[in-house]
């Protein structure tokens, strides 16, 4: 039997790299894809390109074609003996060009033998932004959100229509299967039957509600436990909450994706928060017990006689525990004096008598006289 070359098939030379490759099968592919080309022959082209492609593409299968030509996979007749039963075009091309080419999903390639498509389909993903306050985040929630999702149509169960009859067209099957006789011994092509779109089955009477469709938009509100810990950025999965599968697929899911509302007080960094405390100069100095707020109420932290601006105090375990974390973050307490501003005559007169003590009794007052010339 007479089989192209698959460099000639392709269009590049023998030693075309892997890009070159690509490119020419994405162009070809594009051209002749049977859902796009409807001339006459344009399928068998489309067969003869996925094929080469398939081979060249593949460092192994490739090397091997160089040295037995299309010998090398003529498993029948015991050759080098690639099986290129479970080669799947569409999983190709659907990589190629991420699923976004037409219609793609409806045509089977080659070599399905095996595979049965009833076009069953994955009901679709739905991803949805979520605000929570910083407090719904720390503790866990409950939310209720709003959202349109396409579901099973009640009126007709989900079918479609009423009076079910097998298709006449696929007799039922979904698809509609041609065979070729090739050197890879007897290839079967399908593709999804055009009369039931793949579910083998027509109606009597189309139902109204849903337009034959099967399925209809409606909207919804689902109660959702939001785990305690989530951060800005973190996702929740509803599983099988999605759009409704086709044909007997299974369900898409819910991605819920959350944006935390900062707080007045604390900052989250990763498991840890930050609390700013403002502490009088005679607390700094004097030293106090503090009451300050925390994640679980209220609490006191020691201010220790002489303590210096922004030092940080660190709460063991008094932090956020993140929603895939296994244990407490930390709290630190940031001390923030604060210089008073508006004394009152006798604090004026305090400070004065304050002044006329020696107070540069610290090495950096005394480093610092070095400095002067
Ligand atoms: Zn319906
Ligand atoms: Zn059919």
């Amino acid at each position: 039997m007479n089989k192209k070359d698959y460099y000639e098939v392709l269009g590049v030379s023998k030693n075309a790299t892997d890009e070159e490759i690509k490119r020419a099968f994405r162009v070809l592919a594009k051209k002749y894809h049977p859902d796009v080309n409807k001339e006459p022959g344009a399928a068998e082209k489309f067969k003869e390109i996925g094929e080469a492609y398939q081979v060249l593409s593949d460092k192994n299968k490739r090397a091997q074609y160089d040295q037995y030509g299309h010998a090398a996979f003529d498993g029948a007749q015991g050759g080098a003996g690639f099986d290129m039963g479970d080669i799947n075009l569409d999983d190709i091309l659907s990589n190629l060009f991420g699923g976004g080419f037409g219609g793609f999903s409806s045509f089977s390639g080659f070599g399905g033998n095996s595979r049965t498509r009833k076009s069953a389909r994955r009901g679709e993903d739905l991803l949805m932004h979520i605000k929570i306050s910083f407090e719904e985040a720390v503790k866990g929630c409950k939310k209720d959100i709003r959202l349109t999702v396409t579901e099973n149509c009640d009126e007709c169960n989900g079918k479609g229509g009423f009076g079910e009859k097998k298709c006449s067209t696929c007799d039922g099957l979904g698809v509609i299967r041609e065979e070729q006789r090739t050197l890879f011994g007897i290839m079967q092509t399908q593709k999804t039957c055009p009369n039931c779109n793949g579910s083998g089955k027509t109606y009597k009477e189309i139902c109204s509600e849903c337009r034959g469709e099967g399925r209809v938009k409606k909207n919804k509100t689902l109660t959702v436990t939001v785990p305690a810990g989530i951060d800005t950025g973190n996702q929740l999965r509803l599983s099988g909450k999605g759009g409704a599968g086709i044909n007997g697929g299974p369900n898409g899911d819910i991605y819920l994706e959350f944006e935390v509302e900062p707080d007045k007080y604390f900052e989250r960094q990763d498991d840890d928060i930050y609390l700013e405390v403002p502490v009088t100069i005679t607390e700094a100095v004097l030293g106090c017990k503090k009451e300050i707020p925390t994640l679980n109420g209220n609490g006191y932290i020691e201010i220790k006689p002489g303590t210096q601006n922004y030092t940080k105090l660190k709460l063991r375990g008094k932090g956020i525990k993140g929603v895939n974390s296994k244990s407490y973050g930390d709290m630190y307490v940031v001390i923030n004096i604060i210089m008073p501003t508006k004394l009152t005559k006798k604090q004026k007169d305090l400070f004065k008598e304050l002044a006329e003590t020696d107070l540069e009794t610290e090495p950096e007052f005394r480093d610092f006289q070095k400095a002067l010339r």
